[in-house]
């Protein structure tokens, strides 16, 4: 196609579209980044960034509310949501400012404006058809709801709505204990609403080991965050004051706002995909390894693609499909590898495999499993938090699953997942030496015990 209009076109700017946009320019290859919004997508507004952003807040307001524990005198006052929208809002728009340089100086072109595949090499923005040799759908996900659920946006919302929230509720029913559902939860209770979880699973973010559910509950039990786990809800009523939730079994709930954090679907439909016979599995784009799908000279990459639905998973698949079409053979990435951090107070970090699949992969009298917990570790005492790291191995093998619990444990997954992609030996881990007093002790501490030599922990 000598005379397409660009290299590639990428449908959608959210993580995975906008990495690959800028990998792509960086290579040489002309690019059209098509998006409908705001490049940035998800994550950056109404995701990761604003979520985060909320969630420091939230520990501002703890610090302030525990200041005495540290004989510092200080007193919470409230939550004034107008200023921690605005300081929310401040980060997003820098970084969207600096995103939109970037694009900019990268020399991509942004072709604003609803988009669709139109052939297998041509994609359609409002009535204009542009070519390419490569094309690369990357048009993210959309906050799910549940059949018989209408979100109203006021007292039934999902993630969008609650950023936007110009209050503290008093009362929050949260339907769904996975990541997104823990993280707001943890805020609002942070900010001083009444907060119940319903979860139909039996544990709190069940994805992750069962000891690090365990912790959070805890944690949460101890801060009067209510969750009730092996709940399935059956249905909402809004009421004048604001819903009625009544679940398996009967017992019904009241709260002011329902947020419904029961996962996220692809945005796909109506794209196009379809009709230029993409293979597709209840919405989500299939794509092989090398991120193809079965449509020559289509790629699919981020939250369209079955798998975890993260951020930087997004930016490595961009990345990646940038770098195969420039002709760099690039590896292709280990989904297992992909670190995963659940933001809350207390977080969730975890790479690899927890203990359940590893037995089930490796046969349970084939593992072994360390926990160094974080009472030995001289900077987690400092900062009050309690928690736990978690090795699991494959007998006389590399580590294969590293879990972390405790505040600011989210902050650490960079060297777990450089252990865990590179295949470490807690014997080959264990010597390296860890700066004192820091969190990242815990986990060279950890290595040296399943390496059998613990120094702060016993044998
Ligand atoms: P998106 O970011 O959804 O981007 C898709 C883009 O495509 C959008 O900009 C959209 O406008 C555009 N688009 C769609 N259709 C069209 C069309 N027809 N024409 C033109 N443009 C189109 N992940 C993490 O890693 N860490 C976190 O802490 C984290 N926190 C999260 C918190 C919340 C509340 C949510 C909702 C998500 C969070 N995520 C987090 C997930 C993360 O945001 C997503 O995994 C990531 O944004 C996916 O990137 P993507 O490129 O696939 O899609």
């Amino acid at each position: 196609m000598a005379d397409a209009d660009y290299d590639v076109l990428i449908l959608g700017a959210g993580s995975g579209g906008y990495a690959c946009a800028l990998r792509a320019a960086q290579l040489g290859l002309k690019v059209g980044l098509v998006e409908k919004d705001k490049l940035g997508g998800t994550c950056l507004h109404i995701g990761c960034v604003p979520t985060k952003a909320l969630l420091h807040a939230a520990e501002v307001a703890d610090s302030a509310r525990e200041s005495e524990q540290f004989g510092v005198r200080a007193s919470f006052d409230g939550i004034d949501m107008a200023g921690v929208n605005s300081y929310k809002d401040g980060v997003v728009a820098r970084l969207f400012k600096g995103l939109s340089g970037l694009v900019k100086s990268r020399g991509i072109t942004v072709i604003e404006g609803e988009g669709r595949l139109t052939g297998p090499r041509e994609v359609t923005v409002d009535g204009t058809a542009y070519t390419a040799k490569n094309v690369v759908l990357a048009s993210g996900s959309y906050a799910r709801s549940l059949p018989g659920l209408d979100i109203d946006g006021e007292r039934v919302i999902t993630s969008d709505q609650a950023l936007r929230l110009d209050r503290v509720p008093a009362s929050v029913i949260v339907l769904g204990g996975g990541v997104i559902g823990c993280e707001f939860a943890s805020v609002w209770k942070s900010f001083g609403a009444e907060v119940t979880i319903l979860e139909a699973l039996p544990r709190l973010v069940a994805v992750e080991d069962e000891a690090s559910s365990k912790a959070l509950e805890r944690a949460f039990r101890k801060r009067k965050i209510n969750f009730r786990t092996g709940t399935p809800f059956q249905s909402v009523k809004v009421t004048d004051s604001g819903v009625a939730v009544t679940v398996e079994g009967g017992d019904v709930i009241e709260a002011e706002l329902l947020l419904v954090a029961v996962g996220r679907g692809p945005s796909t439909d109506g794209l196009g995909y379809d009709e230029q016979s993409i293979t597709m599995d209840r919405g989500f784009v299939i794509a092989d390894e090398r991120c193809r799908t079965n449509v020559e000279g289509v790629y699919a990459v981020g939250d369209i693609v079955p798998g975890l639905q993260l951020a930087h998973r997004g930016f490595a698949q961009g990345i990646f499909v940038a770098e195969e079409l420039a002709g760099l053979e690039p590896q292709p990435i280990d989904e297992s590898g992909i670190p995963r951090v659940t933001y809350s107070h207390p977080e969730i970090a975890s790479v690899g495999l927890n203990e359940s699949a590893a037995a089930e992969k490796f046969g349970a009298d084939n593992i072994e499993s360390v926990t160094y917990d974080l009472g030995g570790n001289g900077k987690s005492q400092i900062l009050k938090t309690q928690g736990f790291v978690k090795l699991v191995r494959e007998k006389d093998g590399p580590v294969v699953g590293i879990h972390l619990v405790g505040d600011r444990v989210g902050e650490l997954i960079g060297e777990a997942q450089l252990i865990y992609n590179w295949e470490g030996y807690a014997e080959d881990v264990a010597p390296l030496i860890h700066a004192h007093p820091t969190q990242n002790e815990a986990l060279g501490e950890a290595h040296l015990a399943l390496a059998g030599k613990p120094l702060h922990a016993h044998s």
